[in-house]
């Protein structure tokens, strides 16, 4: 399978190149950035054998089969529907478009395209998420009652761009860190909210943009959800606990691209540490992905599970803005 990038991004750097490289018989030939400079920079650094400005070279490309879309998030619709359009299959990031409607039509685009679209939703492949959702689904925490996150980070300097200053380009803690509270708990409970009510802040980061937000989700069967996300908190770090009427889950530095953290699992027989997986989140998406190209299995976080996030994100920023409690639209996908 051959690749093209498209968007010369910190992510594809970080993890997703060496993510698709790990895959046997899958090679990036090219990669895409709006300045041409950038791209044959971009390219040289990472050994990527062409770079184009023209988005038209990668999608009409026959060689070319699959593409992975990382570049800013109001990008993801447009790119995504010339890949869909010209039959490459998609591994897009998140958020998968600005509005959950836009999401909705790459899906429908992808279905009708015969190809494959994926939402770059990692932390369902974490092993500390993956042992946490078996705690759940054996049984051992009893009924699941409530479910805290926390995302409370400083925003590293190299990322304080356009996630903090730039409404536009899709900025805003909530479609940055949000949507992946969304999907970690659709993950863990095999459910999707329903409502929520929400309160951010633009504070020492966020221009024109949110850099905090806390939000209280509603399940259908009732569970309630907290989640606390912030750009801004230097010291508070990340966690995720689930309580059950038998026992509670406590992690921490969960919610992270690394495969690390802690969990906790309490009982009445005390508290016992969970031991997982550390293999590389990323590497693992890719090879759900290619499976899936060859018609085994759905990748790890499908189109679907994309417009369900950013449903969930989309109502807590409405929620937000309006101060008015805000049933999640999924739009009827
Ligand atoms: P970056 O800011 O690194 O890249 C986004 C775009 O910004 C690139 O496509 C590039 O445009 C441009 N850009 C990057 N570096 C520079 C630079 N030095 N000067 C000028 N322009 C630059 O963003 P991220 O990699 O952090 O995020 C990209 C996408 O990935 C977002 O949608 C984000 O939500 C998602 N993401 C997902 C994560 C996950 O774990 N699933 C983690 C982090 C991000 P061009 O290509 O035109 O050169």
């Amino acid at each position: 399978m051959k690749w093209g990038l498209i968007g010369a991004s910190t992510i594809a750097s970080q993890h997703m190149i060496s993510a698709i490289r790990a895959q046997e018989s899958h090679e990036i030939i090219s990669v895409m950035s709006s300045s041409a400079e950038r791209g044959h920079a971009y390219a040289a650094t990472h050994g990527i054998p062409s770079s184009t400005n023209d988005l038209d070279e990668i999608v009409g490309n026959p060689e070319i089969g699959a593409v992975y879309i990382s570049t800013t998030n109001e990008k993801h619709f447009p790119q995504a529907l010339a890949a869909i359009s010209a039959g490459k299959h998609v591994m897009c990031e998140k958020p998968l478009a600005m509005t959950t409607v836009d999401a909705v039509a790459m899906v429908h685009a992808a279905d009708k395209a015969g190809v494959v679209l994926a939402t770059n939703h990692h932390l369902r492949n974490a092993g500390s998420h993956l042992a946490i959702k078996g705690i759940i689904d054996a049984g051992r925490i009893g009924d699941v009652l409530s479910i805290r996150i926390f995302h409370a980070v400083l925003l590293p300097e190299n990322l304080q761009g356009w996630r903090i200053n730039n409404a536009v380009a899709g900025g805003g803690v909530i479609p940055d860190i949000t949507v992946h509270d969304a999907d970690t708990v659709r993950f863990h409970l095999g459910e999707d909210p329903n409502e929520v009510v929400a309160q951010e802040l633009a504070g020492s980061l966020g221009q024109g943009v949110e850099d905090s937000a806390m939000s209280i989700w509603k399940m259908p069967s009732g569970i309630m959800i907290q989640s606390h996300d912030s750009f801004t908190h230097p010291f508070a770090g990340n966690g995720f606990e689930v309580h059950g009427t038998k026992g509670s889950i406590v992690a921490r530095g969960v919610m992270t691209q690394q495969p690390i953290g802690q969990i906790t699992l309490k009982t009445a027989d005390g508290d016992e540490e969970v031991p997982f997986s550390n293999h590389d989140l990323y590497v693992r998406s890719m090879g759900l992905f290619d499976a899936a190209l060859r018609g085994e299995g759905e990748p790890s976080a499908t189109g679907i599970d994309g417009v369900k996030s950013l449903a969930v994100a989309e109502a807590v920023k409405q929620a937000a803005v309006s101060g008015q409690r805000t049933i999640v639209n999924y739009q009827r996908v």
